[in-house]
């Protein structure tokens, strides 16, 4: 079949996720048929550099031939079993003991999913169990973010603070508040959607604000009625949003002296993504549950889980009894020997150590040099994440949200031979950790490129 055939039927029978329709149009869609490394190759012979690494997973990259070994593997051992009524499987006890050698000291029991909005889901009903089991049932709220970004399923979009959401596809979840998020560029430097409190004039007063938001929120929904806080350690969907560094100190302040669990959802900046195994680790965080996905099998078959810390694993198994809860694909054989076999690879070839140590660094002085560009008012990065925040060379101000020009760049860039994501006017990066510094320079130069064509 050709380009063509294969566009006809796309636009006839697939419903795209995070897709206008009519916006495929006669073009149509893009087909990507295979990739190695750090490129993606469509069905014209186009040759591409993936800066987005798929949806923020493919960690180790394309076409390893290991993982694939291991899927293989465990496919003719024991291609499906679950772990439901006291049964379990080699792949699956390995993995998690794995998890909780790499997760922070107090983590020591993991409960899988099959993505990421499952995980999240998880992880909701957790807090409120635990805090029933504590005597405690008044405790429900659950606080997260505007423009927070924690999966598609009913609680996963009540979790998450994305406006467009919410609006679309009935009632949420109850008792779940929203607070501002700690986007220095959008909501402190150039002020925007602020009919809120306070405009300080610094990243670090900004961040203090933010948390001293999520102390007025506890204060206003109750102090005894609050769950948890969730968060992500760097927005991701939402702009790759890197929090001012007062931020995480503070808040963590104002959980502890409220008595509120800290869910920190892992899925985008856990493996590797920020240089460090989690997030966490790099900010310093001890949260009682850490939602995971994506990167844990490198996106080479779906699998996600929640990490879960001392206090809330006792409980639940000490004083619970049955949790009824549980996916068919909980703990998947098959998912769990190649999330396995990614462990052991990010370890065996340092790749973490190398986002921290060396890529990472790398990258930040080469995207931080992208600020001369006209378009650019900020560039910023952490480990292997990355965003640049578009503005008027003019007024140095937003564009017009109507012109679209963030669109206009991922557009460009992909032609240009890019895979940059936009987010309004936003435009971020995040690559495969294996992504090399010559690779990182292309990248680069791409993205310049586009800007350069965006103008
Ligand atoms: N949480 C975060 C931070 C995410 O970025 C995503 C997906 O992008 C999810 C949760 C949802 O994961 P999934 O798409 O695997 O359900």
């Amino acid at each position: 079949m050709h380009t063509r055939d294969y566009q006809a039927l796309d636009r006839a029978h697939y419903l795209h996720p995070f897709t206008d329709f009519k916006s495929l149009g006669e073009e149509g869609s893009r087909i990507i048929e295979r990739a190695e490394g750090v490129y993606i190759h469509d069905s014209d012979g186009n040759r591409i550099l993936d800066g987005m690494a798929g949806l923020w997973c493919v960690n180790l990259g394309y076409g390893r031939e290991e993982l694939v070994a291991a899927a293989t593997e465990q496919m003719h051992q024991l291609p499906y079993y679950n772990s439901f009524f006291k049964t379990a499987h080699p792949p699956v006890v390995r993995l998690a003991e794995q998890l909780v050698k790499l997760a922070p000291a107090h983590i020591n029991r993991v409960f899988f999913t099959g993505s990421g909005s499952e995980a999240n889901d998880t992880a909701l009903r957790m807090v409120r169990r635990y805090w029933a089991l504590k005597g405690r049932p008044d405790k429900q709220w659950v606080i997260s973010r505007e423009n927070a970004y924690h999966g598609s399923t009913v609680a996963g979009v009540s979790l998450g603070g994305m406006a467009p959401m919410h609006a679309q596809g009935g009632p949420l979840v109850p008792k779940i508040a929203h607070v501002r998020q700690p986007y220095w560029f959008k909501e402190g430097r150039l002020g925007e959607g602020r009919s809120q409190e306070g405009s300080p004039q610094d990243p670090d007063a900004f961040g203090r604000d933010c948390a001293a938001a999520i102390e007025a929120k506890i204060l206003a929904l109750g102090e005894d009625q609050v769950a948890a806080f969730i968060a992500e350690p760097v927005q991701g969907a939402g702009g790759a949003i890197i929090p001012p560094e007062s931020y995480w100190p503070a808040v963590k302040e104002v959980l502890e002296k409220y008595e509120i669990l800290l869910v920190v959802d892992e899925v985008i900046c856990g493996f590797g993504r920020l240089g460090e195994w989690f997030g966490s680790v790099h900010y310093d965080l001890k949260p009682d549950l850490m939602p995971i996905a994506k990167g844990l099998s490198s996106g080479y078959l779906p699998i996600g889980g929640v990490l879960v810390g001392d206090r809330v694993a006792e409980t639940l198994i000490e004083e619970g009894g049955e949790f009824f809860h549980g996916f068919t694909y909980s703990g998947h054989p098959v998912c769990a020997a190649v999330a396995l076999k990614n462990l052991e690879l990010l370890q065996s070839e340092g790749v973490v150590a190398r986002v921290r140590d060396d890529l990472g660094p790398y990258l930040a002085g080469r995207w931080k040099a992208l600020e001369a560009h006209p378009l650019v008012g900020e560039a910023r990065s952490l480990g292997l994440i990355g965003a640049l925040e578009l503005v008027d060379p003019a007024s140095g101000e937003r564009f017009d949200a109507s012109r679209g020009i963030g669109t206009l760049c991922r557009d460009l860039c992909f032609a240009g031979g890019l895979v940059m994501r936009s987010v309004g006017d936003t435009m971020i990066i995040s690559p495969p950790l294996v992504i090399t510094r010559d690779e990182i320079d292309e990248l680069i130069e791409k993205a310049r490129g586009a800007l350069d064509d965006t103008l």
